[in-house]
C-alpha cells in the first residue's frame, strides 16, 4: 500500500473512531518554525490590499499572473476544475455579510482581490484528519501535499472558497513551468501559501513584488512599526466575514 493510501486509511479511521464533533473541536496549535538564515520573519504575517488603487487599474492582473506562474498554477478552462490561488470577484460575492447599505452602493459590483486569509483560527486546519494543512507560528497556513488524501474537509470548512481541488492531473495545464516550485498531482488540495518559499530566501511575496501600483502591503501585523500596522491604524479597512471569528490576516483598505 502506498504512503498516501495509508494516510487516507488512517485519516478516515480517525474520523470514524473519534466521531465528527470532537474532531471539529480540535484546537489549532501553531507549529514551530525555524527560519533559515536570511529569511524574512514576522510574528504574524498579514496583507493589506489598497483596493482603491486596484480599481484605478481594472484590467491589471499582474499579481495574479506572477503568483500563478511562480507556483505552477494550471490554467484549466473548465470552471468546475479551475485552480486559483489569487483571483478577483465582485464585492457582493466576496462580502455577502456587509450590513451597511450605503457602503454597498459605493462598493457594489466592484472587483476585490481574493486569496487565502491565513486565518488566525483556521477552520480548514481544524478539520484536516492528516495534518496535511497546518498553521505555522508566524501565521502562515501551510499545505503538505504528500499528506493530503483529498478528502476535501478543508474545502468544506473554509468559508472563503480559498482552496482548490485537483480533479485532474494539473501538470499538462501549466503554461510556463517553473522548476523551482513543486507541481501538484490529481487528488490534492492547494491554495496560496503567502510565498513561504520566497520569504525563506529574503524575498517578499510574488504578488506584492509584481504590483507596480503598490496596492499590496505585506508585513508583520504584530510589529506596531511595520508599514502594514501603520496603514491599518490610519485607514479604514474591512475583512471578509469577520463575524465568523476565523480572524483573517488579509485586510481591504476602503477608506
Ligand atoms: S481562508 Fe480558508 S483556507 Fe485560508 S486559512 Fe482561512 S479557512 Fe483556511
Ligand atoms: S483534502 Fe484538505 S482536509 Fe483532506 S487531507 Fe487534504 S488538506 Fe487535509
Amino acid at each position: 500500500m502506498k504512503r498516501r493510501d495509508l494516510l487516507k486509511l488512517a485519516g478516515l479511521s480517525a474520523v470514524v473512531a473519534g466521531g465528527v464533533p470532537g474532531f471539529l473541536n480540535k484546537e489549532v496549535k501553531a507549529r514551530e518554525y525555524t527560519p533559515p538564515p536570511g529569511a524574512l520573519t514576522a510574528k504574524r504575517w498579514g496583507m493589506a490590499i489598497d483596493i482603491r488603487k486596484c480599481w484605478e487599474h481594472p484590467e491589471c492582473r499582474d499579481c495574479i499572473k506572477a503568483c500563478h506562474h511562480i507556483h505552477n498554477v494550471p490554467e484549466i478552462p473548465e470552471k468546475k476544475k479551475e485552480i486559483k490561488w489569487i483571483w478577483k470577484d465582485e464585492f457582493e460575492h466576496a462580502f455577502p455579510d456587509q450590513p451597511n447599505e450605503f457602503n454597498d452602493v459605493l462598493l457594489q459590483g466592484k472587483p476585490f482581490l481574493l486569496l487565502c486569509n491565513h486565518c488566525e483560527h483556521p477552520p480548514c486546519v481544524r478539520v484536516c484528519p492528516t495534518e496535511a494543512t497546518f498553521k505555522r507560528e508566524d501565521g502562515i497556513v501551510m499545505m503538505d501535499y504528500h499528506r493530503c488524501i483529498g478528502c476535501r474537509f478543508c474545502m468544506a470548512a473554509c468559508p472563503f472558497g480559498a482552496r482548490s481541488f485537483n480533479w485532474v492531473d494539473p501538470r499538462p495545464y501549466i503554461r510556463e513551468f517553473n522548476p523551482e516550485f513543486p507541481t501538484r498531482m490529481k487528488g490534492v488540495v492547494e491554495k496560496c501559501l503567502f510565498c513561504y518559499e520566497r520569504l525563506e530566501k529574503g524575498q517578499i511575496p510574488a504578488c506584492v513584488e509584481a504590483c507596480k501600483h503598490k496596492a499590496l502591503i505585506f508585513g508583520d501585523l504584530e510589529d506596531e512599526n511595520s508599514e502594514i500596522s501603520r496603514v491599518l491604524r490610519s485607514r479604514f479597512s474591512i475583512r471578509r466575514k469577520a463575524e465568523l471569528g476565523t480572524g483573517p490576516s488579509v485586510f481591504y483598505l476602503i477608506g
